[in-house]
């Protein structure tokens, strides 16, 4: 079995889990020519690629998803809420804010047109309601822990994609094929067992996965973009192989930072990420010491150095990391990390 990380970081994340019999893309976090130029780089076949596995719809998680997967024409497995909020996220908008309805009535009344306008509220307590809709709306493409980027919503390789269905161009929310899976919901794609799991973060239905090679009896996990360690996922990262660990934060450089202080307070939340201090916790105390690999994932540009992050993980499996178990690796945002292979 095999674990590929073409990136992770919260300018995007994608990483390659394969068995000898299948192979998986776990996110689809950058543009899709950017993501077939890594797994070019990783020796890594997209046309080899049997579907896609969305972990939640932030944008550093799905920002080549549909592209890749029309391109691909592979499906795309994910939860209902998850699809949900991407569709909506991917779909252009169409509703007025209410100061912009007044304006156009008033435009209206003075050229004697008719005031009623189609496919808006016409009395105020509706239109303050689809106010409140879309002013109280997170920005639903808040990379994992950075600034908004509502430029960033669309592939920009979208325009480009000359093989695209033309049910593709009418509707940006196109998939060629969708499957749903629940957390906590055993189910196999090709000879790998898949065990979605739920996770602390501020998505509509985030997950981590734990992949088994039935073939190989060899396990992989995923846990990133989560707030704490909750007692399912504690339980859920036992007996695991090679384990792809979030090391988010440094505490202290996040607090002296650059971020705004209520992005600060989105990443330190119950529901944002995991700093060095936590996950070393989790490996000190909770971690099961099984993996012969531990790749520390996720870590912030702006609030995090590489060598705190390993330093800290490190430390908290002290004695226990040997030439043969325990390895702990870094992945990159800015190039893939070679497979790792078991
Ligand atoms: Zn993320
Ligand atoms: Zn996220």
């Amino acid at each position: 079995m095999r674990m590929t990380v073409l990136a992770s970081g919260s300018k995007g994340n994608s990483t390659v889990i394969a068995s000898a019999h299948t192979r998986l893309l776990i996110d689809a976090g950058l543009s899709c020519r950017e993501l077939l130029k890594r797994m070019a780089l990783a020796g890594e076949d997209p046309a080899a690629l049997d579907a896609i596995l969305i972990t939640h719809e932030h944008q550093d998680h799905i920002a080549g998803l549909a592209t890749l997967a029309r391109r691909l024409r592979i499906p795309v497995y994910l939860t209902e809420p998850t699809h949900r909020e991407w569709v909506r996220m991917v779909t252009p908008r169409t509703t007025m804010t209410y100061a912009k309805w007044l304006d156009r009535l008033q435009a209206e009344k003075e050229t004697g047109a008719a005031a009623v306008t189609s496919g808006v509220p016409h009395d105020r307590e509706a239109a303050g309601e689809a106010i409140v809709g879309l002013v109280s709306t997170p920005p639903h493409d808040f990379p994992c822990d950075a600034i908004p980027s509502l430029a960033a919503a669309v592939d920009p390789d979208e325009d480009e994609d000359e093989v695209e269905a033309p049910a593709a161009k009418r509707d940006p929310a196109f998939l060629p094929s969708v499957e749903y899976f629940h957390s906590g919901t055993n189910f196999s794609i090709g000879d790998i067992s898949i065990t979605p799991f739920t996770i602390p973060h501020d998505a509509a239905d985030p997950c981590g996965f734990v992949l088994e090679s039935r073939s190989e009896s060899i396990r992989m996990a995923v846990a990133t973009d989560l707030g704490y360690m909750p007692p399912n996922v504690r339980s859920a990262l036992k007996r695991i192989d090679v384990l792809l660990l979030e090391s988010n934060h440094d505490l202290e450089m996040l607090r002296d930072g650059p971020y705004p202080w209520a992005v600060k307070q989105r990443v330190l939340s119950r529901v944002g990420h995991l700093s060095n201090h936590a996950t070393a916790e989790f490996l000190a105390r909770d971690y099961d010491g099984a993996a012969t690999y531990i790749v520390l994932g996720h870590l912030s540009e702006a609030n995090n150095a590489p060598e705190l992050a390993l330093l800290s993980a490190e430390h908290a499996i002290g004695c226990r990391g040997t030439l043969l178990g325990n390895r702990v690796l870094l992945a990159q945002q800015a190039a893939p990390l070679a497979p790792i292979s078991l």
